[in-house]
Parts: structure tokens; sequence; C-alpha cells
């Protein structure tokens, strides 16, 4: 079937939340994707910042095959072999003590807030608040939209989860003032991925943490976006010297399966006991392969530092660019991730770099965002920044 054909299967059948979509991918290997058509792509956003390997990955898919003909799902009534890997895995290369495993970022966060709220419950003071950042985004669920801070993803779903107070992000002062003695927990990303790819200072970083610890407050890290590599590290929170005490990663986790993980330490996670929560599909064996092949190939020597090294001359050349161009304002982010903001909308952008046959996507009306694979070379980004001088010399 082509394009067209598929394309208006879809509006027949498939409730249309994501707005007009033309192009029908088929096939993918590494950055490289293929539409309905025939005609290739150089992938820089791989599925929004999930396939951190590039697509079909052989160890993964590997990992995958074999699971999927040894055991692919039991309830969580039972152990697996493969959840217990992964989290033993994410234990040894990360603050947390233990992990809940969950089915996607928003089920991740949900997880992280219902932990946070049951944890002061049980310690006999209850604390049901919760201050987010402004422009943060936590996932689609009621309570994650309610966290999140961007009054679009609230339009139409009130009543929202209370009580949450939404602060400016980087602005230390600003999440003091919010304290109240309810106050259980504050969450934040450290670099705010779909609310344009704003990157947490250390300062503010640093002083929430502080905060944190002096107030008797929970830090949560939505790193559904930032964790898993796509930083340069493991977790964004590392290139800050702080850890949280709730941790929710998930997009990059699978390499495109879904799943995903909240992490805590011993204390927070006595917040949860049998019967407090519970998911069916969370950390199934198929998830899990597939999660312990991704982490395994992240964590092989090298592997994080090709991205920073690559990321940092990915984000100089777009500095550069930006020089040539006055319509962009800034560039900024760290390691594979990385927005280019701009004075005006995005969308023609991102339209003449598909029709040069590179995938990137928007963060907001007026940033590009680039989330590529974390293993793309060189030569594939020079191709991506050449590509982009000629869209912005077009729009
Ligand atoms: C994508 C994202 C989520 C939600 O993840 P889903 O898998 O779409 O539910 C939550 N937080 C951040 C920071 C994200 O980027």
């Amino acid at each position: 079937m082509n394009s067209v054909a598929i394309k208006a299967l879809s509006e027949q059948h498939i409730i249309n939340t994501y707005g007009s979509r033309n192009i029908v991918f088929v096939r993918g290997q590494g950055a490289t994707l293929w539409d309905a058509d025939g005609k290739e792509y150089l992938d820089f956003f791989a599925g929004i910042a999930v396939v951190g390997l590039g697509h079909c990955h052989p160890a993964v898919t590997e990992a995958i095959r074999e699971q999927a003909g040894t055991l692919v799902h039991v309830s969580n009534l039972y152990h697996t072999l493969p959840a217990v890997d992964l989290a033993a895995l994410l234990c040894e290369h990360t603050f947390a003590d233990k992990w809940f495993f969950a089915n996607c970022g928003a089920t991740a966060i949900e997880t992280g807030l219902k932990l946070a709220r049951r944890y002061w419950h049980l310690k006999g003071t209850p604390k049901p608040g919760l201050i987010a950042m402004n422009q943060s985004f936590h996932g689609r669920t009621l309570a994650a939209i309610s966290a999140t801070g961007q009054p679009k993803y609230h339009e139409g779903f009130a009543p929202l989860v209370s009580p949450i107070t939404h602060v400016e992000f980087n602005n230390l002062a600003a999440v003091e003032a919010a304290i109240t003695p309810e106050t259980g927990a504050i969450i934040m990303e450290l670099i705010q991925g779909e609310g344009g790819v704003r990157v947490a200072t250390e300062a503010f970083a640093k002083g929430v943490r502080d905060l944190c610890t002096s107030k008797n407050i929970l830090l949560i890290l939505d790193e559904v976006q930032t964790g898993i590599g796509r930083t340069g590290r493991l977790f964004a929170h590392e290139h800050y010297g702080i850890t949280p005490d709730i941790l929710c990663t998930a997009k990059g986790l699978g390499n495109g399966v879904p799943i995903g993980a909240m992490g805590c330490t011993d204390e927070v996670a006595t917040g949860f006991s049998p019967g407090s929560h519970a998911t069916t599909f969370g950390g199934n064996p198929l998830c899990a392969a597939a999660a312990n092949a991704t982490l395994k190939e992240i964590l092989k020597p090298g592997f994080l530092d090709n991205v920073e090294k690559t990321g940092a001359r990915f984000l100089s050349k777009l500095k550069d660019l930006a020089g040539k161009h006055s319509t962009i304002t800034v560039v900024r982010g760290k390691g594979l991730m990385i927005g280019v903001e701009s004075r005006e909308p995005v969308a023609p952008v991102i339209q003449s770099m598909l029709a040069q046959g590179i995938v990137c996507g928007p963060a907001g009306p007026n940033v590009l965002r680039f989330v590529p694979p974390l293993i793309v070379t060189n030569s594939q980004v020079d191709r991506v920044v050449s590509a982009l001088d000629a869209a912005l010399g077009a729009a």
C-alpha cells in the first residue's frame, strides 16, 4: 500500500489527536528511515528521543527475538529474570536502591507522584502539595498534565489534580516562595524537552536540591527525555552533581519498546507496600529484555563520551549557523538534545527539512528540536547542519 492509501485509512479509523500527518514510515535502520513510497530520510528525531541506539539495533532486535520465543508476559504476581536484571543494572549505575517498572513516561511520573504522596502519608505528616515548573511537560495522564506547566495541555480537562503550584523555571526565589507546610514534593526536568529545550542552570538545580533537603521535601526529577544517555551521561543529573529522591525515566530505555521506570532510595521506597501500586504490563519480560540490551550498549566504555563529543560539535556548528541567520535567537542543549529557537514559527523549517530527507521536530511553536539517535556520525551531523542552512535560507 502506498502512503496515500495508508493515510486515508488512518484518518478513517484512528482518532485524530496528532493533527495532520503526511508521511508513512515503514522501515528503519540505524539513523535511516524509509517511507511507504521508498523515500529515504536521515532521522534526527529518533521517535522523540526514543531510539537512542538507532532503529533496529542488532543487540536489541536479538534480545527481543530471543525473549519473544521464551516468555513474553506473565503477571507481576511472579518474579521474572529480565526485570530483576534490569533493576539491578539500573541500581548499579544510579543513586537509586529500588525500581518500579511502568509502561511509559506518564505512568512513571504518575508512579513518582503517588509515591511522594503516600510516603508522607505513612510518615504521619500528609503533604500532598506539589511544586512544578512553568513550561514543563510531564505526560498525559491526569496527574501528569496537572503537573505540566503549559495551559494548552489542560484545556478541557478540569478539574485537575491539586494542590499544584507552578513557578518560573530557573528562578530559585520563586520556588522558595512557593513552599508551604503542605509541600511534599518538587518535580522538574533538568532540560525541559517539550517546553523548548530549556536547560536548568547549575545554581538552580543545586538550589532546588538544597531547598528540598533543608525543608524535608522530595525532589522528583523527570528524566523521561533527558535520561538513558541523551545528554552524554546516563542521566542528566550527573552533570549537576545532584541526585533526586525519585527519578522517572522512559523514552530511550527500551530503544523503542514501551517501558518506563521510577527509581528511588530505600527510604523513599517505604512509601509503597504490597497492594499500594501496580501495573499489568510494567517491566514485562519482553520490554525488560529490550531495555537490558539497550542499557548494556549505552554503558559500553566510550559510548557516552562519544555522545558528549558529537553533541558538542553539533551544538557549536548550529551556533555558527545562528550567526548567519538572524531569525535564530539562541541554540541550546546538552549532548544530543538540542533546541534551536527562532523568531518565527518553525513548522515551515521542519517541512523544508523533510523535503530534504531529514526528520527533526518542534519543541513548542518556535523551537526546532534535534534529538537524534545517539549513534549519529559527524558526517550525518554535517548533512543536517547544511540542510538547516538551506531551510533557513528558504524560510
Ligand atoms: C515524553 C515525556 C513524558 C511522557 O512520556 P510518555 O511516554 O509519552 O507518557 C514525560 N516527561 C517528559 C519530560 C517527557 O519528555
